[in-house]
């Protein structure tokens, strides 16, 4: 329970012997801030309905910056009803989704950012995006943001200054000393904008479509990536007729594999319609991994199922190595050029015995961090709106740099500036409207 009238509810539930001992001081004010003590749930008959230990942390120093109360029961889900039961009869209420982060939020102890990162942490599905998250709470994108921020307002200072002297026109040394500190801001936000090209994947997950001719191997490689026979496996050609999907994760960052109809030239309507969907989901996926079935003869198929994907999300798998490989040789035999000439990431497995497979999610990990790569541990940015705000906060500061540069009015500029730092206290929550807000929070789980 959070709020001014916590520790009042609590107390007319709760008797601990050691700080009240007789009955008759139930609902005295006797609950020590700030630490945890043992006693009884007291039912509103008087009769003791379940040990519990009360932590009473008081405020301001709690999560929301309110009194709080918490009660740890037993885990019996009839007695934690009874407990509701009983402090919602005190004039207790059930927390709205995200209202303690929000209450948080509000008094000041986090910041919007921290707030979603709290969201984050609880929502995580893989220990690295929990790592990511908790970074977040920890406030890495306001510290980040900070200086940033505070190089904007120094300019807008500046310029707001000159504004009311007008005698005093800026002269050439300090524009440049301004656009110098525009430039800095500009970097930063830069660089923390590019961290999304990665972090959006940790966050939400990446779509991984995996094709080839029939029977090179795809719904084994599918199983391998899982970890589990999900996909049927034969021998017949054009078995997996439709696509099957499957959440895992490489390396921690989410993934929905995608295993795709053999894509190859056919007469049976049940099958052509899988293979729609594999160029649907060839066109939809992050990353295509092209199959290749390296003891048999390079067909025509494999190559223009190659020359469909485009290179930028493109990744081989030269399958079944455990067996005799000269694809590379067949394919300069019929092309004049190697594979791996052809394509920059080209990764040999065997789905038969796994090997291949750490290289192949290092490959794949690698291709998602693209230009992140350096960033990779320092991912700051996983959340769309605020990506969207750093854009919004780049374009604005530019403007207002150029603006500045070509002797634009300084009211001008200053528009410019302070659009940009809204921007940013979009991210943080300073300027946020309510709606927007309540739509955050709503995101969250009850109560949290
Ligand atoms: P798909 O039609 O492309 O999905 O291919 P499957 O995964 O169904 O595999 C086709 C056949 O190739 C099956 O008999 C698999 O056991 C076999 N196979 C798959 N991967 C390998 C491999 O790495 N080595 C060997 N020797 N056989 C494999």
């Amino acid at each position: 329970m959070s709020g001014p009238a916590a520790p009042e509810i609590a107390a007319t539930v709760f008797r601990s012997e050691r700080l009240c001992p007789q009955p008759s001081v139930l609902g005295s004010p006797t609950l020590e801030a700030n630490r945890a003590q043992f006693g009884h749930i007291i039912d509103s008959g008087g009769s003791q309905l379940d040990q519990a230990v009360l932590t009473y942390f008081k405020a301001p120093r709690s999560y929301t910056g309110e009194d709080i109360i918490e009660l740890s029961c037993h885990g019996s889900p009839v007695i934690l009803r009874r407990v509701l039961e009983l402090v919602t009869a005190k004039g207790a209420r059930i927390a709205e989704p995200g209202e303690f982060t929000f209450r948080a939020f509000v008094n000041k102890r986090i910041d919007l950012a921290q707030a979603q990162a709290v969201r984050d942490v609880i929502n995580a599905q893989t220990e690295y995006q929990a790592r990511v998250a908790t970074r977040q709470l920890e406030g890495a994108l306001s510290k980040r943001l900070t200086p940033i921020k505070e190089a904007v307002v120094e300019v807008i200072v500046h310029l707001e200054s000159s504004v009311e002297f007008v005698e005093d026109d800026i002269s050439p040394e300090a524009t440049a000393a301004l656009t110098d500190k525009l430039d800095q801001a500009i970097q930063g936000l830069n660089e923390i904008a590019a961290s999304f090209s990665f972090g959006r994947y940790v966050k939400e997950g990446f779509d991984l479509a995996i094709v080839g001719r029939p029977n090179v191997g795809k719904s084994s490689v599918f199983n391998r990536l899982v970890g589990s026979d999900r996909a049927i496996v034969t021998e017949l050609p054009g078995t997996t007729r439709d696509a099957l999907y499957e959440s895992t994760s490489i390396s921690g960052v989410p993934v929905r594999l995608i295993d795709t109809a053999g894509i190859r030239e056919t007469n049976d309507v049940v099958e052509t319609m899988g293979i729609t969907r594999s160029r649907t989901a060839i066109a939809d996926a992050d990353i295509s991994l092209v199959v290749l079935d390296a003891s048999r003869r390079l067909e025509r198929e494999d190559i223009d199922l190659l020359d469909s994907v485009p290179e930028a999300r493109r990744i081989i798998a030269v399958n079944k190595i455990d067996l005799e490989n000269f694809l590379d040789e067949k394919l300069y035999a019929e092309t004049g050029v190697h594979i791996s000439e052809l394509h920059e990431s080209v990764v040999s497995v065997s789905a038969l015995t796994g090997s291949g497979f750490e290289d192949l999610k290092a490959t794949i990990f690698e291709r998602l961090s693209g230009d992140a790569a350096a960033e990779r541990d320092d991912i700051i940015l996983t959340d769309a709106r605020q990506h969207a705000a750093v854009r919004r906060a780049i374009e604005q500061t530019s403007e207002a740099r150029a603006l500045m540069m070509a002797g634009e009015l300084e009211e001008v500029v200053l528009l410019k500036l302070r659009a940009g730092l809204e921007a940013l206290g979009e991210i943080t929550g300073e300027t946020l409207t309510e709606d927007i807000l309540g739509q955050i929070f709503a995101t969250f789980c009850i109560g949290k």
